[in-house]
């Protein structure tokens, strides 16, 4: 693939709204654009997506930034790679970190792509004609709910996910459904009912597409235990964080969907393993997403191009999260569905103007 030189830049951007869940709140935004160039210039982009403090994942942006500076960089640019696929050789030093390595492998599909000239979602083999969206709701008050859900109903979204958490959970999901009895409603719990399990009965008859990650990250024992007392399928997030994972999940029974996040799997090469593992085994996926930025955002829109992509995901306009994103073109939802870009790769480039503007530090690392 001729890689030359990489460029990672660490940004820090103030979301529109604060961004709530059972283990945290989200204002200001930090990440990693990685860019990685070819000897005839070409650009792959790739993003690090995991967020401040250790909360979701047990990365971080820092331990990202020393991941991919001391190890994964200088690795990818002794090598020199045919595919992307090939890039197991570079990550093969360093155990886990799937967000760091997610970084680089983001990037190497788009430079692979580009350099084949095509669009990402068709070399991947993606076949829908658009992609479908949905909107997460951070925890607020009832009113707050009702009023971003009516928001995001007006704007064509089919789908809500609400993050819940015990003691705002019944409340708000039936205040929910009784407005919109019609809704895809999904509740994304963040491993907050860990020991408390019965606290799910309650909710188990308001006709949820799915319950998120109701319990630890590693607990895929007791997830499995939960799924037999539920009518409402668990989909896992956390828990997920390699092909491994899934196999383990799936055997267990631990699931009946699991939501796919190309950095929280290691990458898209790892990403469309488990998609061939999960329609194998008939469990369901969909694209999550992690309050990402327009390069992220562009490579979970080609995802969502595969066959079988048939829950919305996790994926928003960027406008709903950025007064103005650091790639163009903007990710835009019309009736709830996304059209893929028709550019090479991911199809966005950089807007180096406002990328400078929330630039806190970059790096260049040379062959
Ligand atoms: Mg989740």
């Amino acid at each position: 693939m001729n890689i030359v030189k990489a460029v990672l830049h660490e940004i820090s951007m103030t979301l529109k709204k604060p961004f709530k869940t059972s283990l945290g709140t989200v204002t200001e935004r930090r990440g990693l654009v990685l860019e990685l160039h070819d000897k005839k210039g070409v650009i792959g982009l790739g993003e690090g997506v995991a967020f401040s403090e250790p909360w979701y994942t047990e990365e971080t942006i820092d331990t990202s930034l020393i991941m991919l500076q001391k190890y994964l960089l200088p690795a990818l640019l002794k090598e020199d790679l045919r595919h992307p696929e090939e890039a197991a050789r570079v990550y093969g030093a360093v155990r886990g970190n799937p967000m760091a390595k997610a970084a680089v492998d983001m990037a190497l599909w788009d430079l692979y792509a580009r350099q084949s000239h095509k669009p990402l979602y068709e070399l991947i083999g993606g076949t829908r004609k658009r992609a479908l969206a949905g909107v997460a709701i951070g925890s607020q008050s009832i009113d707050d709910l009702l009023e971003q859900a009516k928001e995001a109903v007006s704007e064509g979204y089919t789908r809500v996910k609400v993050k819940i958490m015990p003691r705002y959970d019944i409340k708000p999901l039936t205040a929910l459904r009784k407005a919109y009895p019609e809704l895809s409603i999904l509740a994304d719990a963040n491993s907050a009912y860990e020991g408390k399990e019965d606290e799910l009965l309650a909710i188990d008859g308001l006709g949820l597409q799915m319950i998120e990650q109701p319990l630890s990250q590693k607990d895929l024992a007791r997830h499995a235990a939960l799924q037999k007392r539920l009518n409402t399928p668990i989909c896992l997030d956390e828990s997920i964080d390699s092909y491994d994972a899934a196999v383990n999940a799936i055997a267990l029974n631990s699931c009946k969907v699991i939501n796919i996040k190309i950095g929280r799997v290691g990458g898209l090469t790892e990403a469309l393993k488990i998609v061939r593992l999960c329609q194998e085994h008939h469990i369901q996926v969909w694209c999550g997403g992690m309050l990402e930025f327009g390069i992220s955002r562009a490579h979970n829109v080609a995802l969502s191009m595969l066959p079988g992509f048939d829950i919305p995901g996790d994926l928003s306009s960027s406008s709903r999260y950025w007064e103005e994103d650091i790639a163009m073109p903007d990710v835009m939802v019309r009736s709830g569905e996304i059209e893929p870009f028709k550019g090479h790769g991911i199809g966005v480039s950089l807007n180096r103007k406002r990328l400078e503007e929330v630039t806190l530090h970059s790096f260049d690392i040379k062959k």
